[in-house]
């Protein structure tokens, strides 16, 4: 006699329960190995699933302590909540989310407002996935306005040179990346002790007729440091006096200190107040306190912004222009940028940027005191604090030992070689950012102290001299090296 199998019983029902019951780390999921290289054949429960992708994280680190990153390590309940639920707009479709398009164009205008555009230019802008996609579409700008220009100039620019874009070399990686996706020559600027920014001096002698524009840095990521914008602004004034057919633009890439300077150095000129600031880059994600991925560019006005990046779509009924590379991606972190700027305002963001930079200058101070360092920046501008090893400093060991030695404390605090040029000083670096609270900067401190005692005394020194960069969590934080200079990317010399 056949037995009957019936599809669902009571008992069936049970061991569901009592599968619910089972205690997570009792479950026979949470024994087995979480999948590699092929899907797992039978679902996981999600509350298993979940606990063991969490623990499996939870090893890389705890994101407050690590000071490399200029990334935002904290929002607020509220932000994560509204993000969570908007997660599944897509940023980009703007017929189909048009109050989400909205609520990106109010922070373009916001932003706007803040960097000084006028109205009466037409100021235009876009969302991005941050600055380095901020910063193509910047140098796309500049490219697109040369080409025109130059031909109309009747200059050869197919043959006889490459376009050029002048920056120094503290340049953040993106802008190798769009020099070499569009085939430009990079004119570096360099670095050297007595010019840790653009090189007012010499910046000119770089520019030619094939001169697309120059990046000024506002937030030189080695080091925080500002390059002189008002400076810049003036000698551009004076070459394109000369040079009425092919003027010279600015681009500033502000992705940290564009959101920094409009609230805690209102004076300073570095914005479009400055009549050949034509574009202006921001990490949304940086200290525009929303989590990654989120940046922003914006033109001065209509005649900054090439008609052949404007696409037009269809928005309301109507048509609004988009120039994004426009990658699909969620609506939250345009969300979340709307709700900081709404939920602080001015004076909100003024706070947080002050505490933050009271913090870093507090690091900076106590760093000085040890005797043991030359501050190469101490939270001036942006709150990054930086610094090499006295060349007296005599001592057995290296930043990168210091470095190592942090780590085991649960600090991430890299230590790199500046730029070609520079690569023989080795500095190390701290971001301080809203979530790194002043106990937590004294706790640092403290730390520092006692490893520092420590490899005072050690016998054998960990010997990490290859200088090997710590990748941890490197983004915002990756080092440029001189395209043409191959050989910098190994082993920069140790201070010793
Ligand atoms: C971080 C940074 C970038 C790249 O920004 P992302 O937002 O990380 O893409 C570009 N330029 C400078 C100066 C930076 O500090």
């Amino acid at each position: 006699m056949q037995k009957h199998e019936p599809t669902s019983t009571i008992l069936d029902h049970m061991d569901e329960k009592t599968k619910y019951l089972t205690p997570i780390f009792g479950t026979e999921a949470s024994d087995a190995q979480m999948p590699r290289l092929k899907m797992n054949d039978q679902p996981v429960e999600p509350r298993v699933a979940y606990e063991m992708i969490r623990e499996y994280l939870s090893i890389e680190g705890n994101a407050t302590q690590n000071l490399t990153t200029f990334c935002q390590t904290y929002m607020e309940p509220m932000a994560t909540k509204i993000m969570a639920e908007v997660m599944e707009k897509n940023a980009i479709d703007k017929d189909e989310y048009p109050m989400t398009a909205d609520l990106e164009n109010r922070c373009v205008a916001m932003l706007g407002d803040l960097w000084h555009a006028n109205p009466d230019e037409q100021p235009m802008g876009t969302s991005t996935v941050g600055s380095s996609e901020a910063c193509m579409l910047g140098g796309l700008g500049m490219l697109f306005r040369w080409k025109q220009l130059a031909k109309d100039a009747g200059i050869d620019i197919y043959t006889a040179q490459r376009p050029n874009l002048v920056i120094s070399s503290g340049y953040q990686v993106c802008w190798e990346k769009f020099c070499r996706y569009w085939d430009i020559e990079m004119r570096l600027v360099p670095l050297d002790a007595d010019h840790l920014s653009l090189n007012m001096d010499t910046v000119m002698d770089y520019v030619d007729d094939h001169t697309i524009g120059i990046t000024a840095i506002l937030g030189i990521t080695y080091t925080g440091k500002y390059d002189d914008v008002a400076k810049l602004d003036e000698l551009v004034e004076a070459y394109n006096e000369k040079h009425p057919k092919l003027p010279i633009r600015i681009h500033v890439d502000g992705a940290s200190g564009a959101m920094v300077a409009p609230f805690v150095e209102p004076d300073l000129l570095w914005d479009f107040k400055l009549k050949n600031v034509w574009s202006i880059n921001a990490s949304g994600h940086k200290y525009g306190l929303v989590y990654p991925g989120i940046g922003w560019v914006l033109w001065r006005g209509k005649e900054a912004l090439p008609n052949d990046l404007i696409f037009w779509v269809s928005y309301l009924g109507g048509e609004e222009a988009t120039m994004a590379i426009n990658f699909s991606r969620s609506a939250s972190q345009i969300v979340g940028q709307y709700y900081v700027l709404m939920r602080n305002g001015f004076a909100g963001f003024k706070e947080i940027h002050e505490r933050t930079l009271d913090v870093a200058r507090y690091l900076a101070a106590e760093l000085e005191e040890m005797g043991l360092f030359v501050l190469y920046e101490d939270a001036d501008h942006i709150p990054i604090v930086c610094w090499g090893l006295k060349d007296d400093a005599d001592v057995p060991w290296t930043l990168y030992d210091l470095s190592d030695r942090l780590r085991m404390n649960g600090w991430l605090v890299p230590a790199y070689p500046m730029p070609a040029n520079m690569q023989d000083t080795v500095i190390q670096r701290v971001v301080a950012r809203a979530d790194f609270s002043m106990q937590l900067a004294v706790k640092l401190v403290e730390d520092l102290k006692k490893e520092v005692a420590t490899l005072n005394k050690a016998r054998f020194v960990t010997g990490n001299t290859q200088g090997v960069i710590n990748t941890g969590f490197n983004h915002g934080g990756r080092f440029a090296v001189n395209a043409g200079d191959k050989d910098q990317t190994k082993a920069p010399s140790s201070r010793k």
